[in-house]
């Protein structure tokens, strides 16, 4: 019930550039799954396809048994980390990272203890109060980060959420994204150019060739996790 399969996903966008080409695949639950390959492959359209956030032009992705209509209509347990943060600015950090909870039903008081705490995770405690603006590119980056994990999706889809930090950083959210993993049992459906981080974070690896993207190969991760 709660996999997600892609079946002959294919995408042409208007000006004629074919970015995804016939992907098949299915994804359980519980995996993390990377897709890996050169910019422009159609890494970040098929991620967005799976969200609802774009038309196939042929073929579809199916997300725990819904149609594509509901997938749309029913986007509480769906989060997505775009590689822009996409933060609302009239919002201060807290409330930005409240918004998926509140939308959720979860009482007050308990969705800012859980905003709270995932900012705290992500270094981001004394921000709390400020406004997206007076943050620098990769603190917005990870209030859009901790406003995902807070949600507790069922499905995560991040796109490259990594790219614009620094090595410490990434390398303690890289941590903390497993060890939610590992404690929610959440579907990660992630996007990397990253090799080694595909090779670190995931169980499987979904390589694509150049654009217009076709899947090469599944490549199931078998290391010792850190
Ligand atoms: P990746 O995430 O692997 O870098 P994308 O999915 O962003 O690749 O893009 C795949 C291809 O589709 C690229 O050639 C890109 O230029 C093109 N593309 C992406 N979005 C659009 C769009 N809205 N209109 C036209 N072409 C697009
Ligand atoms: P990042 O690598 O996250 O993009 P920067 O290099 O832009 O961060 O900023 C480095 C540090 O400067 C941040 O971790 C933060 O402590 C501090 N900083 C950045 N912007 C602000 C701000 N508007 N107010 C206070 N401190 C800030």
């Amino acid at each position: 019930g709660e996999s997600v399969t892609f079946s002959q996903l294919s995408k042409v966008f208007q000006n004629g550039t074919a970015a995804l080409d016939r992907l098949d695949l299915t994804i359980e639950e519980g995996e993390f799954i990377t897709f890996l390959g050169p910019s422009g492959c159609g890494k970040s359209t098929a991620l967005r396809m799976a969200a609802g956030l774009e038309e196939p032009s042929m073929g579809g992705v199916k997300v725990f048994d819904r149609s594509p209509e509901e997938t749309i209509q029913n986007t509480n347990d769906i989060a997505f980390v775009f590689q822009e943060p996409n933060l609302l600015p009239w919002r201060k950090v807290l409330d930005n990272v409240i918004l998926p909870l509140e939308l959720r039903g979860v009482p007050k008081k308990e969705a800012r203890e859980e905003a709270a705490r995932v900012l705290d995770m992500v270094g981001l405690k004394k921000y709390m109060k400020v406004y997206p603006r007076e943050l620098s590119g990769g603190m917005k980056m990870r209030v859009s980060i901790a406003r995902a994990l807070a949600a507790k999706p069922k499905l995560l889809l991040m796109d490259e959420p990594f790219a614009a930090l620094d090595e410490m950083t990434r390398q303690r959210l890289q941590l903390e994204l497993l060890e939610i993993w590992e404690k929610e049992k959440t579907t990660i459906l992630f996007v990397t150019h990253n090799v080694f981080e595909a090779v670190y974070l995931s169980t499987t690896i979904a390589v694509m060739s150049a654009g217009p993207g076709r899947l090469s190969s599944v490549i199931n991760v078998d290391l010792p996790r850190p």
